[in-house]
């Protein structure tokens, strides 16, 4: 089959690989649609630790080829794949905190992952989804369901104002979220142009160019503000603008070296609740069953389909300004 490997730190190659057959508990898919993550450059430039040689992406979905022993799934099955695999057993997942488990295996990351035709994977990560599905949509579960993480730990509540820092695919799910959970003012702040005309068509109420504006004399008082930007400058505009006692709630991954200049004393003074949402625990069913229901407008964030021989032409190249989210198709 074919698949884009990773040999090496900016070493891509589009190769031919065996198929793989399912063991005990594995099935093998076809795979429809594998959406790009700043991870994946983030590897591929070796400021994220991999295994190598790996076959890339983890935002997945496709239809089920084989199957092995013990396996529910039927052939011809169109599945989402939640790519973190568990080990159940370690201090946190018994306690039910199954993002930092100790030995957390990820499709993509850690073993072979969505850049392929064919992917193996054990049925533990496989979701059934209605086979009327649009099969692109299957690479935006994965976001999805991260982002539903978010809105859990953050507690919206109907009526609330949020703030949402970053408008690639996180910011523009968050959205859409917040939309669902009544929030009633959702100002999403990013600097491309092409991206906040996106935001207000899906529901944002107001955008911001920060690079126009003083996000921190522009906003405050906020009930909630989602960090999705990744950037340490954003993490201290949300500080600034939420109310007290209200949640900062970080999903964006800034570099592991840099440090947020924040008051102590604030935090405490103002109560401030500053709260990390890391991968999927428990919420890949759910994104499946939103991404089923039809109340997400996913089109206007799917700025391109390429191919696996496109892939690391766009791998290694910023995406065009007001793109969101490109999807491989497997072809
Ligand atoms: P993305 O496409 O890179 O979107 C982030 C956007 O933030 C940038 O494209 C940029 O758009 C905007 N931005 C940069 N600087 C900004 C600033 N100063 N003010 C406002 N906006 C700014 O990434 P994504 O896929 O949406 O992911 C967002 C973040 O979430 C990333 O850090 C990613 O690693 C992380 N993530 C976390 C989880 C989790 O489980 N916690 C899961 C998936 C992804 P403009 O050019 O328009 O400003
Ligand atoms: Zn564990």
């Amino acid at each position: 089959m074919k698949a884009v490997l990773l040999n090496g730190i900016n070493t891509l190659e589009v190769a031919e690989i065996p198929t793989p057959t399912p063991g005990p508990h594995e099935l093998v898919i076809r795979m429809l649609a594998c959406g790009l993550c700043g991870t994946d450059r983030h590897i591929l430039v070796g400021e994220h630790p991999a295994k190598m040689p790996l076959v890339l992406g983890h935002e997945f979905g496709g239809r089920v080829t084989a199957v092995g022993e013990g396996v529910s799934f039927q052939i011809g099955d169109l599945v989402s794949v939640d790519p973190n695999i568990v080990c159940g057993k370690c201090d946190h997942c018994l306690a039910g905190r199954t993002a930092h488990c100790r030995d957390l295996i990820a499709l993509g990351v850690t073993i072979n992952g969505g850049f392929a035709e064919y992917v193996l994977l054990p049925d533990t990560q496989a979701y059934l989804v209605p086979p009327t599905t649009n099969p692109l949509h299957l690479g935006l579960v994965e976001p999805l369901a991260c982002c539903i993480r978010g809105i859990d730990l953050s507690e919206i509540k109907s009526g609330d104002r949020v703030a949402i820092l970053g408008g690639g695919s996180m910011g523009m799910l968050l959205i859409q979220l917040c939309k669902l959970a009544g929030a009633a003012e959702i100002v999403l702040v990013t600097r491309q142009q092409e991206r906040r005309e996106i935001a207000e068509k899906i529901g944002a109420t107001k955008t911001l160019d920060p690079a126009a504006v003083d996000i921190t004399k522009e906003l405050s008082d906020m009930d909630i503000t989602f960090e999705a930007a990744g950037v340490i400058e954003t993490f201290n505009q949300a500080v600034a603008i939420t109310r007290s006692g209200g949640v900062v709630l970080v999903l964006g991954v800034a570099p592991s070296h840099e440090r947020a200049e924040i008051s102590v004393y604030e935090i405490v003074i103002r109560g401030l609740r500053i709260i990390g949402s890391y991968i999927n625990p428990f919420t890949q069913a759910r994104a499946v069953e939103l991404i089923s229901s039809g109340k997400l407008d996913l089109d206007s964030l799917i700025s391109r389909t390429i191919s696996l021989d496109e892939l690391p032409k766009f791998l290694t190249q910023s995406p065009r300004q007001g793109d969101i989210k490109y999807l491989v198709t497997g072809e």
